[in-house]
């Protein structure tokens, strides 16, 4: 954990309390060690863009390589992180890992974004811009390679310091998208006001097209809303060439589900980039 106690180093990125003293904060012991020992891992979930037929980014997902009980899905720990705080020194494990794998990524063919999750909890870090900011110059990221996905209850404490957090970086090239839209209780007020550029289908609304009449016209409404205020639109768990078609025919951007690909590790990852790659090229 260089990066923490190098935040903890530099007065203007004093972002975390000193290592010990984060113990004592309440963080939970074992998911603390579990963030020092690197038990953390990244997969990737490919999105594909429907027009090209290609694969146009990914998004990164947590999971926890338990030595002794195994995978880990978020469920189980995502949740603990964000009660005791811990998901503010893990969210910037996350962006680092993001951007340590970037230029494999880069170089296998990635042509899109990498989507990272940034939960409400985050937000309360005053420090959350500057330190990505910092993490992406470290990196040498490129901003324009960087999406975090924000859930309508991580805006709807309609704090300023939230929106100057999202206008800062989006400043900076960083893009946002709206996660598990349509879930929450998100106003329209708030596209207006904040710089999202894509709104992400929750997929318990894709789960009924075609078929469910609800949510067929749910998910034609959010297509048409997205465009007409110049979004893009992804739709989040497609598990079948009949939500495939659905979505096509009513003129969806991106897809990300099962049907093409479950979030896979880094190496597995690099295999579909490079596959999707020689297929672009065919
Ligand atoms: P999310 O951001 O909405 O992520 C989408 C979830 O849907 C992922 O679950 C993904 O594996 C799953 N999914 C994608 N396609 C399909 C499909 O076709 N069928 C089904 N049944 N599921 C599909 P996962 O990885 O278990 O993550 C669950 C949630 O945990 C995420 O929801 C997100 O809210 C949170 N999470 C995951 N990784 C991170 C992270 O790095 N940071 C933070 N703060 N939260 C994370
Ligand atoms: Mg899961
Ligand atoms: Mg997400
Ligand atoms: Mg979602």
């Amino acid at each position: 954990l260089r990066y923490c106690q190098q935040l903890q180093h530099n007065g203007q990125g004093a972002t975390t309390p000193p290592l010990e003293a984060s113990l004592m904060n309440g963080y939970d012991p074992e998911l603390w060690r579990a963030l020092q020992r690197e038990e953390f891992e990244l997969f990737y979930q490919p999105r594909i863009d429907l027009r090209r037929g290609s694969i146009c980014g990914a998004e990164a997902l947590i999971r926890w390589r338990h030595p002794e009980r195994g995978l880990q899905q978020p469920s189980s720990f995502i949740p603990a992180c964000e009660a005791s705080g811990l998901i503010v020194p893990l969210g910037y494990w996350i962006i680092q890992e993001v951007g340590k794998t970037l230029p494999a990524m880069k170089e296998a063919g990635l042509d899109g974004r990498i989507g990272v999750n940034l939960s409400f909890r985050q937000f309360q870090d005053r420090y959350l811009a500057p330190t990505i900011e910092r993490l992406m110059q470290e990196h040498l990221m490129d901003t324009r390679t960087l999406e975090f996905e924000l859930t309508e209850t991580a805006l709807c404490s309609d704090e300023e310091h939230v929106r100057s957090t999202i206008n800062q970086l989006s400043n900076q090239g960083v893009e946002f998208s709206l996660d598990d839209f349509g879930t929450g209780y998100s106003s329209f007020s708030l596209l207006q006001k904040l710089p999202i550029t894509t709104l992400k289908i929750d997929k318990s609304f894709v789960d009924g097209i075609p078929g469910n009449q609800d949510d067929e016209e749910i998910v034609r409404a959010v297509i048409n809303l997205a465009h007409n205020l110049n979004k893009q639109v992804i739709a989040e768990g497609v598990e079948t060439r009949a939500q495939l078609e659905f979505l096509i025919r009513h003129d969806c951007d991106q897809v990300q589900g099962y049907f093409f690909s479950r979030p896979v590790p880094l190496d597995q990852f690099l295999n579909l980039l490079s596959t999707n790659r020689r297929q672009q090229a065919l």
